[in-house]
């Protein structure tokens, strides 16, 4: 299907730089607030936010038909309620009428003054509540890297994991977005193995490199998502941290996996890129071997060609990239994740989230964890300032990016910023 706000050749009559990740191709949602306003939800182009409430009251959203408070919530939800359809009707609106040649919003400058404000003036809200949240496992460079230091380098990936996609049900009260810090966790931990365990902060913080989707409203309990249905269910993806603590995790995760180690903090970023928006960038996964069950298999080209990077800022100093991998690299792509997440009947509602797991790809660069860039703290990285880490210390930045890159279009997803702040005994 051709959608008409992802013509390559659109341009915006609001100015937007080449490395923006927010071109008229793009138009993802957030939520914003400032002096004025609680929270409003909005689009980006370029460095500006886009009001939707302001649209709304000014009239420029009549032909879509909502009421004007969906675009006054504090999150998304209401608006993501609609369904795909409906999102995709209002993102062509949205990018008709920032288009350079449509003079009804240019062309007045006191609804451009009322609905456009610069985003370095605004805060960021976390766009979505999530009801749930779950944690696939599903780099096959990452869980062998893992399998290969935990368990048994011969047998790296356990007997299931080629045939579905691994994942855990996390926590959503501990969602965060960009810019809140995260406090390093109290918890258990064992360091010497013939010895009792300790309480203490954890010394081995990590953060995990993933990317999560937000779905729709899925179906009613015990009526599953086909793989070939699975888009319809998708909204869009954003940057996720999946902040762990390896000292914990050693642990405390058998039999039943992570507990404590991971539900301490999640960090997102604050814009939900549509899926429309990225299916210019679709690409074809690696080769599924051995051939997986019927209700897993899958049409078409259902991987996303993502540029990832993570860096480290330490206090003070400036950033070092410590990781660059893509989305790409995944071996189960969403449209299975979220059949195999519903094939048991299990019903998905309006902003659940689904991370990825750990995006590694195959060289020691494109390893999305301290935990397999150090290869457990044996190979520490150095920061420009000089300084070493093993594991993430108190007042470290971990910064995340992502965006794709295609014929001169670049759709990105900003970044998610945290930093870390020491424990509190
Ligand atoms: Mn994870």
């Amino acid at each position: 299907m051709k959608i008409a706000a992802n013509d390559p050749h659109l341009k915006s009559w609001i100015e937007v730089s080449p490395d923006s990740d927010f071109p008229i191709q793009n138009l993802p949602l957030g939520v914003y607030s400032n002096k004025l306003v609680k929270h409003r939800v909005c689009t980006a182009i370029g460095d500006q936010v886009v009001d939707l409430y302001a649209l709304a009251e000014l009239g420029y959203l009549d032909e879509l038909g909502y009421g004007k408070e969906i675009f006054d919530a504090p999150v998304l939800n209401p608006l993501l309620s609609h369904g795909k359809t409906a999102m995709r009707k209002l993102r062509n609106h949205l990018s008709g009428l920032l288009r350079k040649d449509n003079d009804r919003l240019k062309t007045n400058a006191e609804h451009r003054s009322m609905a456009l404000l610069p985003q370095n003036e605004v805060e960021m809200l976390l766009p979505v509540h999530v009801g749930d949240y779950t944690d696939f496992y599903s780099s096959i460079e990452h869980a062998t890297n893992v399998g290969t230091m935990f368990r048994d380098p011969k047998n790296a990936l356990l007997p299931n994991w080629r045939h579905l996609p691994v994942a855990y049900h996390g926590r959503s009260s501990s969602i965060v977005v960009s810019g809140v810090p995260v406090k390093r966790p109290m918890g258990q931990t064992r360091p010497e193995e013939e010895k009792p365990p300790v309480y203490g902060p954890s010394r081995l913080l990590d953060f995990e490199l993933e990317m999560a989707f937000v779905t729709f409203d899925g179906k009613a309990l015990g009526e599953p998502i086909a793989c070939e249905e699975a888009d319809e269910y998708i909204a869009g993806m954003l940057l996720f941290n999946d902040w762990s603590a390896r000292d914990i995790q050693k642990w405390e995760y058998v039999p039943l996996g992570p507990f404590l180690a991971k539900n301490f903090a999640s960090s997102i970023s604050p814009w939900l890129v549509s899926l429309d928006a990225l299916e210019p960038f679709r690409t074809a996964g690696p080769k599924q071997e051995p051939e997986v069950l019927p209700y897993l298999q899958y049409k078409g080209e259902k991987n996303i060609d993502i540029n990832l990077e993570v860096a480290i800022a330490p206090e003070g100093g400036e950033e070092s990239t410590v990781c660059r991998s893509n989305y790409k690299y995944m071996y189960w792509n969403m449209n299975q994740q979220l059949a195999h997440h519903t094939v048991n009947g299990c019903n998905v509602r309006c902003g659940d989230m689904m991370a990825s797991g750990t995006i590694s790809g195959k060289s020691p660069d494109s390893y999305g964890s301290m935990l397999e860039i150090t290869w457990r703290g044996t190979k520490p990285v150095s920061l420009k300032d000089g300084s070493q880490r093993k594991f993430l210390q108190d007042g470290d930045t971990v910064i995340m990016r992502g965006h794709c890159s295609k014929d001169g279009v670049r759709v990105g997803f900003g970044e998610v910023r945290s930093l870390v702040l020491p424990a509190s005994n």
